[in-house]
């Protein structure tokens, strides 16, 4: 299956995706996550995100498609991924169905987890707390939801209008939000 996670920072993608890729037996692939090893590689391309991923601010689309197609090619991606963080512009979302389309497996699903804004932050300061990344502070993470309004939310649409989106509400306890997903992505679930 390939499947895509729509949601705000703070929304849950990157814990429900872990426990999707054992239900689904199909990679996590996380943007964030690939950006923060390369950043913890101490790479040439870390070393250009570090600074601009701090201020909660988008790594440029160039480095991010280099970054994807180079995922996307590896073996493992054979039976489906479960891509977490990515689109998050219209370009990168005309980017990323042009290059599935390319190597033949478009787009099955996209999934926005939906969460009110309070509680994003909320959450975010909580994880602040639990696992000090460099982005959670106040300041970036304003700029993060921000970001996430002005070029993330459109994406949303896009994948509206292609027949792809389902919307799952993703307020409750981990379980109940997992179950709740579970479902959208049964094939008797309502796609719309
Ligand atoms: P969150 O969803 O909590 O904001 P992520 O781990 O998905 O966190 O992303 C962390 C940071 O990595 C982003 O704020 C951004 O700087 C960078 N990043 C991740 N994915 C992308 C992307 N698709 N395009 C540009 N920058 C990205």
């Amino acid at each position: 299956m390939r499947l895509v996670l729509l949601g705000a920072p703070g929304s849950g993608k990157g814990t429900q995706a872990a426990r999707l890729k054992e239900h689904l037996q199909v990679p996590h692939i996380s943007t964030g996550d690939l950006l923060r090893a390369e950043v913890a590689a101490g790479s040439k391309l870390g070393l250009e995100a570090k600074e601009v991923m701090a201020r909660g601010e988008l790594v440029s689309d160039a480095i991010l498609l280099g970054m994807l197609e180079d995922r996307l090619s590896r073996p493992d991606t054979a039976n489906g991924f479960i891509l977490d963080g990515y689109p998050r512009n219209l370009a990168q979302a005309d980017a990323l169905d042009a290059l599935l389309k390319r190597i033949g497996q478009p787009m099955e699903y996209a999934v926005q987890l939906e969460v009110p804004t309070e509680l994003l932050v909320e959450r975010i300061a909580g994880r602040a707390a639990a696992e000090g990344r460099a982005d959670d502070n106040p300041e970036s993470v304003r700029k993060r939801l921000e970001v996430y309004d002005s070029q993330t939310a459109p994406v949303i649409e896009f994948y509206r209008q292609h027949g792809q989106l389902t919307v799952v509400d993703g307020v409750g306890a981990l379980d109940e939000v997992f179950h709740r997903l579970v479902e959208a992505l049964s094939p008797t679930a309502d796609v719309g």
